[in-house]
Order: structure tokens, then C-alpha cells, then sequence
């Protein structure tokens, strides 16, 4: 492994972070510091302002870790709350202290030399400050995991308290390796263990949890602990423990160390496609509380706003704000507003992070729909104005689907999708034209043409009438939308 990292350091241009001059990195407030003994005795330090200024580089390694099925009660024994982190920063605490997987990690940064550890259960207040410290430190994961020295992730640990290092007693698959020497061939090596990165760890459990995405795509580089073998991922390819050497584009993708800046991502097209992949796949995996679905991708959002060069808002990018809004539920399966205890902390309901389960973009070529431009982000709110359905017959169909049939009985007109649950009092609905799609005129051209893609809302402050939320989505002629009467500017939170 140790030697997986100088090949890295020395060898690979494509893996280097040159610093910027006058730009710090951005570190994890605190790390565990391991000691320079090999000693079982951890201490909680914290970088200090001056720390981060100097040139001083602190090598820590990152943990990607899975608590698995753990009770509330054993994490909390283990983590770092505002009643013990005191304690644990001035005496520090025993190693022993720890659930195993957390153990290996200490053992694994030793070995690679390094003094710094950095686990956010250990290294973030967990409990007892109304999560304050945790708030703050969620926004920084894009520079806690960027500038880690490298990344262990605990792939084959099912839990935490299981560990991710092979115990001598225990009954395990051993990685051996025979060499056979065929005097046609020259000498075959054998090995115990098929590579097989695919079913190790893109299917592993690790790899299934919704935080784990943007750590493994933040990361420079990674060494996954599976249950076969080890695998080192940066951004010049894959190796295994059995020496062997894979190319293997999914990883490449996201264990690329400056993903997505070395991506080449020359048209806007690219770059849509991207973010939407991300999301989607984002939507699918695993988490435990689903009040965390704006936090556990929050750091790849950022890096993604800051590579596209916009501002993005809640999985919104201000730049393909058009695209970013136009999503639906995915399949049968019906979403979930997700309830928050604060506030502040709701997210507004056009954006797909609101809800819980699974969402999908709408498959839309760009070149052929014009834009509405008065569509606008204002913070949390979204300008826009807001229009009347006329003459529509609803006719609701599975999966949370309406069609717009003729009253003539000429068929399907259009569409509407509901995020949650079907509304079918038109009088309650409204929509907000976001594209018109073109279609072809006698000359050949593309001109604007009479179909709409548009959000279903619905009103929120009966007394103002100025504030809706969304419901939906929805793909509608103009014939069954209200134009006459200007409307000022309304929002939707
Ligand atoms: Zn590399």
C-alpha cells in the first residue's frame, strides 16, 4: 500500500493537487492524532488557524466508514459529544475505547506513516450541542476529503463493530498467491482470489450508503478494505492486492482525484448530463436519516457549482436552472416530503431533496426547447409567474400519472405527474411554463411550438394568493393554459 502511494506521489502528474498560492486548504477542524509511539493512546486535536496558514502540510487520512446496524446507544458510546470531547482533547482516550472498524483505521494510518486520522464521528460533535458543530462541519466535507492525504474506506465491514482487517483466528478467505513455472509461458501466478472490483466494491455495502458517494468522489484516492482483497483507486486507474492492474471506467470516473475537473466536459450537454447521473444514482442508495439528503451531498454539489462556474441552491444549478428543475419521481414509486423539526432547515418543494425516495430528469433535448427566461432563484424561493389550467380533462392513470385527454375524445393531449399524492381539483392547480418545446414549420426551421413543460403548483397563503408549492411536473398544450390575463410575479418555496 505504502508503496500504491509513492507510485501515486511520484509518478502520477494526473493525481497531483498543486495549491494555488494564497489559497489554504480547507481542513477538517479537528483529526485524531495518532501519536508518533505506536501507542494505543488517541488524542482529539484541533488545526488551528495558524496551522492551516503555514505551509505545514497535515497528512491525515480520511475514514469512509458504514455504521451498519449498530444501536442508537453503542454509537453514541463511541462518539465524540460536547459532554466528553473536553476529556478526549486534553487527556485523550484509549484506542480500546473504540468499535473495531474504527480500531483498523489507526492500525492502517500507522502503517502508511501517517499521524493524522480524521473520522466525522470522532472528529464532529455527534450529541448534547443541538447540533451545531455538525451543521458547520457537514458543509466542509468537499475540503475534508480533498486534501486527506488518502482515503480508507471500510468496504467489507457490514457494521462498525466489525472491523475491516483480517484476524488471524477468524475463519477468512486468504489472499494467496503461487507462482507456476510453465517452460511454455514462462512462470503463471495463481491466485486465490478472482479481481473482481465490480462485485467488491461497487456492490458492496459501503458503496450502497448515500454518503459514501461524495466521499469516494471528493477523495484523490482511495484503498477499499474488501472481503477479498485490497484495491487502491485514483485517478490513473485501479490495482489489487494480487498486483494486477484494471482500467475500469466507473471508477476512473469518480476516483479520478480532480474528478469532474479532468473530465472533458467541453459542452453544457456534458455537464447536465453529469450532475444528473450523480443525482439520480444519489436518489437510490441507502441513507439512515433522510433529514440528512441535502447534507450527504452537499460537498459534491459544491464542487460541482464551482467547476460548471455557477451558484447552486438545494441540487439547483443556477446556470442549467431550467434542467435542474424539470424532475419527476421515478417509476410507481411515490415520494415523501421529508419533515423537519426547524424551520430553517426545510428545503423548498422544487427541489427534488425535499422529498424521500427515488427521481428521475426528464429526458429533454436542450436544442429543441426555448427556455422561459422570467424563471428565476431567488434563495430558497423561485420567481416566477404563475398560470390557470383551462379546459382540462383529467384522467388519472397508475404511477401518479394524469393525462389531458380531448374533450372530443381525440386522445392523449399531454401530461401531469405528481410528486406525491394526485390532485385532481383543478381548481386548486396551477403551472409554471419553464421550456416550449419547437417544432418544425413549412420552411424547415424550428420554431416555438405549442407544447409546454411546466411545474404543477398549488397555492400555499390562501390570503396573499402569491405563494405556491410545487406538486409536480407536467408536458401541456397551450390550448389547456390560462395566457390572457398578465400575471405579476409569484413565488414558490
Ligand atoms: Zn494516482
Amino acid at each position: 500500500m505504502n508503496e500504491w502511494l509513492r507510485i501515486c506521489d511520484e509518478d502520477h502528474t494526473e493525481c497531483v493537487d498543486e495549491p494555488t498560492v494564497g489559497v489554504y486548504p480547507e481542513l477538517p477542524t479537528r483529526v485524531i492524532d495518532i501519536g508518533e509511539l505506536s501507542t494505543d493512546h488517541l488524542r482529539l486535536c484541533a488545526f488551528s488557524t495558524e496551522d492551516k496558514e503555514s505551509s505545514w502540510q497535515p497528512r491525515y487520512i480520511a475514514l469512509s466508514h458504514c455504521w451498519g446496524n449498530l444501536a442508537e446507544e453503542q454509537k453514541r458510546q463511541y462518539c465524540t459529544s460536547a459532554e466528553n470531547i473536553d476529556e478526549r482533547s486534553k487527556q485523550g482516550f484509549d484506542m480500546a475505547i473504540l468499535p473495531r472498524t474504527f480500531q483498523d483505521a489507526v492500525t492502517v494510518t500507522r502503517e502508511l506513516g501517517r499521524r493524522y486520522l480524521w473520522i466525522d464521528s470522532l472528529c464532529i460533535i455527534q450529541y448534547g450541542d443541538n447540533m451545531e458543530d455538525w451543521k458547520r462541519e457537514a458543509t466542509r466535507m468537499e475540503g475534508v476529503f480533498r486534501n486527506a492525504y488518502c482515503t480508507i474506506a471500510a468496504t467489507s465491514a457490514a457494521d462498525s463493530a466489525k472491523g475491516f482487517l483480517k484476524r488471524p483466528r477468524v475463519q477468512q478467505p486468504e489472499l494467496q498467491c503461487i507462482k507456476v513455472e510453465s517452460s511454455a509461458h514462462g512462470p503463471v501466478y495463481v491466485s486465490s482470489v478472482a479481481d473482481d472490483f465490480q462485485r467488491d466494491v461497487e456492490q458492496g455495502i459501503l458503496n450502497q450508503r448515500a454518503w459514501v458517494l461524495q466521499e469516494r468522489a471528493l477523495s484523490r484516492r482511495i484503498i477499499h478494505f474488501t472481503a477479498t482483497q485490497a484495491y487502491w483507486e485514483c485517478g490513473s486507474g485501479v490495482r489489487c492486492e494480487t498486483l494486477t492492474y484494471m482500467r475500469n471506467s466507473r471508477a476512473l470516473f469518480l476516483g479520478d482525484a480532480k474528478f469532474p475537473e479532468s473530465l472533458n466536459l467541453r459542452r453544457s450537454l456534458d455537464k447536465i448530463k453529469l450532475f444528473q447521473d450523480l443525482f439520480m444514482t444519489y436518489s437510490r442508495l441507502g441513507i439512515t436519516k433522510h433529514t440528512d439528503r441535502p447534507h450527504a451531498i452537499s460537498g459534491l454539489e459544491q464542487r460541482l457549482a464551482s467547476t460548471f462556474g455557477t451558484e447552486a441552491r438545494y441540487g439547483v444549478f443556477e446556470k442549467y436552472l431550467h434542467r435542474s428543475l424539470l424532475w419527476q419521481r421515478s417509476g410507481a414509486k411515490r415520494m415523501d416530503r421529508i419533515l423537519y423539526a426547524d424551520d430553517d432547515a426545510v428545503v423548498p418543494s422544487w427541489s427534488w431533496m425535499a422529498y424521500d425516495g427515488e427521481f428521475e430528469y426528464l429526458e429533454i433535448n436542450s436544442d429543441y426547447v426555448e427556455w422561459v427566461e422570467e424563471v428565476k432563484l431567488a434563495d430558497k424561493m423561485l420567481k416566477a409567474q404563475v398560470r390557470r389550467f383551462r379546459g382540462c380533462k383529467l384522467v388519472r392513470k397508475d404511477n401518479g400519472t394524469c393525462s389531458i385527454e380531448a374533450k372530443e375524445g381525440k386522445g392523449e393531449r399531454g401530461w401531469l405527474k405528481y410528486d406525491t399524492k394526485p390532485l385532481m381539483d383543478l381548481r386548486e392547480l396551477r403551472c409554471v411554463i419553464i421550456g416550449r418545446e419547437k417544432e418544425w414549420n413549412g420552411s424547415g426551421n424550428r420554431i416555438v411550438g405549442t407544447d409546454h413543460y411546466v411545474l404543477l403548483v398549488t397555492p400555499r397563503d390562501s390570503e396573499t394568493g402569491k405563494v405556491f408549492a410545487r406538486v409536480g411536473v407536467g408536458f401541456v398544450p397551450s390550448g389547456y393554459i390560462r395566457f390572457q390575463k398578465k400575471q405579476s410575479e409569484e413565488c414558490i418555496v
